[in-house]
C-alpha cells in the first residue's frame, strides 16, 4: 500500500527517544500507579483545555461510564433516566449509557457537521431527560449558544465525549467556563487516548475533565475502588486508573499536541483544496472554529466502487462507522426509532489517511480521487 490509512509506528517513532527516556524514568522510579506522572499529566491536560480538574483513567469508555455513575451517586441522574445522545457515534458512547441502566435517546445528525443536530434536541426531551451527551465527532466541536440555552432552560447536564477532539475550539465559551476548548465546554468531558486517537498512549488510557469539584472528587474515588482515602470506601467503585507509564508517554504527546493538530489541519485543507469530483462530498471546514481532524471523512454515494478504486490505486481508507449503534446486534432493536440520516451516512462515509502523511501525499491522493 503506497498510502496506508494509518501506521501507528509512524505516530510514535518521531517521539521514540523521548518515550524511551520516559519509560526508563518510570521503571527506575519504582512507582507505577497514582504517582507523579499522573499528577503532572492531569495538571497539563487540565491547563490545555481550561478546566479546573483532570483525572487520568483507564480508557475513554471507562471515562464515560465513570461520569454517568458519578452523577447517579450524587443523585443528579437516576436509573432509567433519559440521556440525549447522537445516533451517529461510535458505540462506546451508547455503551456507557446503557451500562449505567440509563436510557439513550438517539438524535439524528446535522449533515454539515456529522454531529448531533442541535435543532432536534428539544423534540427529544421528556420529563426523564437529565443530560445531553454530545460527541465532537471526527474532531469537529458539537457546541453552540443554542445548545447552552436548551441545557439551561431544561436544567440538563452537558457531557462531552471528547475522545476525537482534543484541542478543538468552539465559537462560543463553555457553559461554566471562559474556555472555547473542548473538554471545558460542558459540565464534564471524557477523553480517550486509544493508540489511534490524536494523542495516543501505547495501550489504553483516558481522562475526565471538569470544573465541578464534586464531580471531580466522585469520579476520582469511583475510579479507585470507590475510596476517598486509603481503606475507606464511600462507593462500590471500580479500578479504572491510568498507569504511570501511559501518563509519562502521554505527557510527551500532549506537549506536541499543537503541532500534531496543525499537521492534521494542513492535510485536511490540502484535500479540500485539491479534491474536486462530483461523486465525492467533502467535509466542510468552518472558519470560526478549530476542527482537529481525528478523521477526514468524505461521502461517496457509490461507496463500494469508490473504495475498490482506492484499494486498486494503493490508497488506504477506513469506514467510521459502517454499522450505527442502533443496528448493532447487542442492542437487538431495543434502541427504538428511525434514524434514516444516520443510516445514509453509515452507507456513504469513507475516512481518508489523515495522520503521518505529507502534503504531497495528500495532493497525490486527491488527484487519484479526482480520476475516479
Ligand atoms: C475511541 C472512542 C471512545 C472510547 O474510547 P476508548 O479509549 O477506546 O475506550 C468513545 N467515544 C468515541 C467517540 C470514541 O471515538
Amino acid at each position: 500500500m503506497k498510502y496506508p490509512f494509518l501506521q501507528l509506528k509512524d505516530s510514535n517513532s518521531q517521539y521514540s527517544t523521548e518515550i524511551k527516556a520516559a519509560i526508563n524514568r518510570v521503571v527506575d522510579s519504582g512507582w507505577y500507579l497514582n504517582g507523579t506522572e499522573n499528577q503532572q499529566f492531569e495538571e497539563e491536560l487540565r491547563k490545555s483545555c481550561g478546566a479546573a480538574y483532570a483525572i487520568g483513567v483507564s480508557n475513554g469508555l471507562d471515562a464515560l461510564r465513570l461520569i454517568l455513575r458519578a452523577y447517579i451517586e450524587l443523585g443528579k441522574i437516576n436509573e432509567g433516566d433519559d440521556i440525549i445522545v447522537p445516533a451517529n457515534t461510535y458505540i462506546a458512547t451508547i455503551l456507557a449509557i446503557t451500562d449505567n441502566r440509563l436510557n439513550p435517546i438517539l438524535v439524528e445528525p446535522d449533515e454539515a457537521t456529522f454531529n448531533l443536530n442541535i435543532d432536534y434536541i428539544e423534540k427529544a426531551i421528556t420529563h426523564r431527560t437529565k443530560a445531553i451527551l454530545v460527541v465532537h465527532l471526527y474532531g469537529t466541536p458539537c457546541w453552540s449558544k443554542k445548545l447552552k440555552e436548551i441545557a439551561k432552560k431544561h436544567n440538563l447536564i452537558i457531557i462531552e465525549d471528547n475522545a476525537q477532539a482534543i484541542g478543538a475550539k468552539a465559537n462560543c465559551v463553555g457553559i461554566n467556563s471562559e474556555s472555547y476548548i473542548t473538554g471545558a465546554l460542558g459540565n464534564v468531558a471524557a477523553f480517550s487516548f486509544y493508540p489511534t486517537k490524536n494523542i495516543g498512549a501505547l495501550g489504553d488510557a483516558g481522562a475526565i475533565t471538569t470544573s465541578d469539584r464534586q464531580i471531580a472528587e466522585t469520579v476520582r474515588a469511583l475510579a479507585n475502588y470507590g475510596s476517598d482515602r486509603r481503606y475507606h470506601n464511600i462507593y462500590r467503585g471500580y479500578n479504572c486508573r491510568m498507569d504511570e507509564l501511559q501518563a509519562a508517554i502521554l505527557r510527551i504527546k500532549l506537549k506536541n499536541l499543537h503541532e500534531e493538530t496543525q499537521r492534521r489541519i494542513t492535510i485536511a485543507e490540502t484535500y479540500n483544496r485539491h479534491i474536486y469530483n462530483q461523486n465525492i462530498l467533502k467535509p466542510i471546514i468552518f472558519s470560526d472554529i478549530r476542527q482537529v481532524w481525528h478523521q477526514y471523512v468524505i461521502r461517496a454515494k457509490n461507496r463500494q466502487s469508490f473504495i475498490d478504486f482506492l484499494a486498486k490505486n494503493q490508497v488506504g481508507y477506513d469506514i467510521h462507522y459502517a454499522v450505527p449503534p442502533h443496528l448493532q446486534p447487542c442492542y437487538n432493536q431495543t434502541l427504538k426509532g428511525n434514524y434514516p440520516l444516520t443510516e445514509i451516512l453509515a452507507n456513504e462515509v469513507v475516512s481518508l489517511p489523515i495522520a503521518n502523511l505529507s502534503t504531497s501525499d495528500a495532493i497525490e491522493i486527491s488527484q487519484i480521487i479526482n480520476s475516479f
